[in-house]
């Protein structure tokens, strides 16, 4: 990608009017100089856009870390299940070993 648009050295900064815009931001679509925007995860962000998504990813990695401590309690239930599970199989083996040859062996 060369094409930078051609319309760009025109358009100037929705801040500063007498500088050149070099990037668009991609959350509010205006046009920002190279002091106005800020890299963010790969992306050229104004400030106001950055502090909104910012506030918006926070709230998410709150509502996240909820959802771990929930993973964490199935995790655990789900730990807790397989274990019984083994141990019942375990048991029934040693009882198959014991009485299931003999009631084979009846039949
Ligand atoms: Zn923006
Ligand atoms: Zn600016």
């Amino acid at each position: 990608m060369t094409t930078a648009s051609p319309d760009l050295t025109r358009i100037r900064c929705l801040n500063h009017g007498d500088r050149e815009a070099v990037a668009r931001c991609p959350g509010c679509h205006s046009y920002f100089c190279r002091e106005c925007v800020i890299e963010h995860e790969g992306r050229m962000i104004c400030a106001s856009c950055l502090q909104a998504e910012s506030q918006v990813s926070e709230k998410k990695s709150r509502s996240f870390r909820g959802l771990k401590s929930l993973g964490k309690i199935l995790s655990a239930v789900f730990a807790f299940g397989v274990a019984w599970l083994f141990f019942m199989l375990v048991g029934r083996m040693v009882i198959w070993s014991k009485v299931g040859f003999d009631w084979l062996g009846n039949q």
